[in-house]
């Protein structure tokens, strides 16, 4: 009775507002701090100036479901975000948990120790006496979304392609999961698929800001091993059926769907892959906080990626990041004019 309770508790969408604090380069520059949070609303007091130069602030005020500045630990974004999802897991729930916002606005800061959290959580929860003895087990995959391309990070980026099986589940054909049993083993990969990401001469940030990074992780139900099942390495021959997932995608700096008039033609169709990733999440997110049958997943790869996180018992978390610096005030506004759209 209680799960079911706590169940029907956790919100089917959250958008969650992340400010980092000024860095370095900016607090040299004398920038100013044009964010102010107060408990889930904030205002950003964007700098202006009239005709005749004289200058003045206009002010827009966003409420979310949570506002975090930037006293806020990864620890307690956890807890915000992720935490509540983990017991529905083990209850057939799809979870995704996004990161969304422009390049350097702390997307991968607030990204990365989250799976790393909900494994170390969804392991205490497998030695739980009511799931040991069910033959669960813990899966870890990852991938990445490069110019609508899929590529396997922990596989020597192999390119994969995804097929849709009669009962429309997705299919990612070749990529590579691994069962991990313990936390350590998941931190490894982590940094393994990391370090993988896209990286060209440009530097690691400008390639990673053009792919959308997902890891997932399923607890899987493992099928009673019969001896007559096994193949020759002993090991069953049939794969564990999902009981239920959390994927975490690093989005695609929100900047880099404009690149779509750069001088350079690769530049451009990512810039519009991307773009058009970014407007079909957000209309499947709202379809789905609208309960609408009809889900648009095929306006994009990422969104058909995740189309079976989509259906059925489905939560999402929405983490925009939001730079506090005056320079960055047009992308951190429209980050939240997106955060504002699908909530
Ligand atoms: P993105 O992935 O959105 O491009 P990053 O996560 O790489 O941005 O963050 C850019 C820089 O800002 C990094 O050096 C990161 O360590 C730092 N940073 C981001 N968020 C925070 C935060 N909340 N507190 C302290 N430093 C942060
Ligand atoms: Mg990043």
């Amino acid at each position: 009775k209680e799960t079911s309770t706590r169940e029907n508790n956790v919100a089917k969408i959250k958008v969650v507002v992340r400010k980092r604090p000024l860095n370095k380069k900016e607090i040299s520059r004398k920038e100013d701090d044009i964010v102010t949070v107060s408990e889930n609303a904030l205002t950003v007091h964007e700098p202006k100036l009239k005709v005749d130069l004289t200058a003045y602030v206009e002010k827009h005020e966003f409420c979310f479901d949570a506002v975090l500045d930037e006293h806020v630990t990864n620890d307690e974004v956890y807890r915000e975000t992720v935490e509540p999802i983990i017991p529905i897991i083990f209850q057939r729930t799809k979870a995704t948990c996004f990161a969304y916002g422009q390049t350097g606005s702390g997307k991968t800061f607030t990204m990365q120790p989250l799976p790393l959290r909900a494994a170390q959580d969804l392991v205490k929860y497998l030695h739980q006496p009511v799931y040991r003895n069910q033959r669960f087990k813990l899966w870890l995959s990852f991938f990445e979304i490069y110019g609508g391309k899929l590529f396997d990070l922990l596989s020597d980026r192999k390119k994969l392609c995804m097929r849709e099986d009669g009962r429309q589940q997705v299919c990612i054909v070749g990529l590579q999961e691994f069962e991990v049993s313990d936390v350590q083993i998941v931190k490894e990969y982590i940094e393994r698929g990391n370090a993988a990401r896209s990286t060209g001469s440009t530097g690691a940030n400008e390639e990673s800001s053009r792919s959308h990074a997902i890891l997932q992780l399923a607890i899987k139900k493992h099928p009673e091993i019969k001896v007559s099942k096994r193949n020759n390495d002993g090991n069953e021959s049939k794969p564990g059926k999902v009981v239920g997932k959390i994927s975490f995608i690093d989005l695609a700096g929100s900047e880099r769907g404009a690149d779509t008039t750069d001088n350079d033609r690769q530049t451009r169709i990512e810039g519009a892959e991307i773009n058009k990733s970014l407007l079909a999440l957000k209309e499947c997110i709202r379809a789905l906080d609208n309960d609408q049958i009809h889900i648009p997943f095929r306006g994009s790869k990422l969104t058909e990626v995740l189309r079976d996180s989509f259906v059925g018992n489905s939560r999402t978390v929405m983490v925009s990041c939001i730079s506090p610096n005056a320079g960055s005030c047009e992308h951190t506004l429209n980050t939240l004019r997106y955060a504002d759209r699908v909530k």
